[in-house]
């Protein structure tokens, strides 16, 4: 990337923060708190580490398409009805299910958000998340660190996108309020909500697993008027943890030593896993790196074969 299109960006960047830390100034948000997470912004901390490797010319099309989407998360928020439905039938909710799984959302659940989860400077229209999550297949990523892994990647970010502002439509003219979410920035932490939802269970490179993806996988949420949606109450995948306290290949093998030997744990209960300065120069110039993703055991070996092996 050049001078002139990294400048570029963060002036694009600049307009769509300012809507998103405007939604934080409205009484009826759910917003952030003194202890909430500070926004890792991706692209502006990575243009202070070296080349960037695979942000050249083919990758325009798809960061055009993720800016637009990013915007549209905020600009479509004028759509929503005045006096939004609160309560969702087994019918509509089935018809939520099948719609975000045929545009690929591979995983869907559901999670109630506190404010500790909300970046500072942001807000979410309302505290029901529908937290989705999208496959990158395998092939590329096994491929890390290359142009293939990183446009793999790139590709998750933008499907999860257009998905999330498609699921929003279709909640707004069903009567729903609806605030989608964008898996590149976003308003909210989204691994804790899965973790939240009953999705997957957070390893130690901050990466989520689950049965399905392993680690393979992209997430965002859609802020919903919902309130009667079948919120998860119990994880079933917290012995991941377990796994990862005798496995701890990640850390081994990445190459930034930016994995945390105990992740840190943060008053609010949030848990930090990586430490970005040492990261970036590895993602910024080897092409997104992914190797954390790519030496996983979750990635290589069938979830249920592991859990069975380990609960022996
Ligand atoms: S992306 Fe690479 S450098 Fe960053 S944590 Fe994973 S393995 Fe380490
Ligand atoms: S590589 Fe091992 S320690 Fe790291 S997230 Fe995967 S299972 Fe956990």
């Amino acid at each position: 990337m050049n001078k002139f299109q990294e400048k570029s960006i963060l002036k694009i960047m600049g307009k769509l923060f300012k809507k998103e830390n405007d939604l934080s100034k409205l009484d009826s948000t759910l917003k952030y708190s003194e202890d909430s997470p500070v926004r890792y912004e991706l692209m502006i901390e990575g243009s202070k580490y070296g080349k960037r490797t695979g942000f050249g010319l083919k990758i325009i099309p798809t960061m055009v398409s993720i800016f637009r989407n990013e915007f549209k998360t905020v600009n479509t928020l004028k759509n929503n009805p005045k006096n939004p439905k609160k309560e969702i039938t087994a019918a509509e909710l089935q018809q939520l299910k099948d719609f975000a799984e045929k545009k690929g959302a591979g995983l869907i659940g559901f999670a109630k958000l506190s404010e500790q989860l909300v970046f500072e400077n942001k807000a979410v229209l309302h505290p029901n998340a529908i937290v989705l999550g999208f496959e990158m297949q395998k092939d590329k990523i096994d491929t890390a660190p290359s142009l293939n892994c990183q446009h793999e990647v790139m590709r998750t970010y933008d499907e999860l996108g257009i998905i999330s502002n498609k699921i929003s439509r279709f909640l707004r003219k069903k009567g729903f309020s609806a605030h989608a979410g964008h898996p590149l920035m976003g308003a909210a932490l989204y691994p804790p909500m899965a973790q939240r939802a009953g999705l997957a269970w957070i390893g130690y490179s901050g990466i989520m697993i689950s049965p399905e993806y392993g680690p393979r996988f992209r997430l965002t949420a859609v802020y919903t008027s919902i309130e009667n949606l079948p919120f998860s109450e119990d994880n079933e995948h917290a012995w991941v943890r377990e796994y990862c306290d005798q496995c701890r290949r990640c850390i081994k093998e990445c190459p930034g030593r930016a994995i945390y030997d105990e992740a840190i744990e943060h008053p609010s209960g949030r848990i930090t896993h990586i430490e970005n300065t040492k990261c970036m120069p590895h993602f910024v110039n080897e092409f997104g790196c992914s190797i954390c993703i790519k030496v996983c055991p979750f990635n290589n070996v069938p979830y249920e074969i592991l859990k069975s092996n380990f609960m022996k």
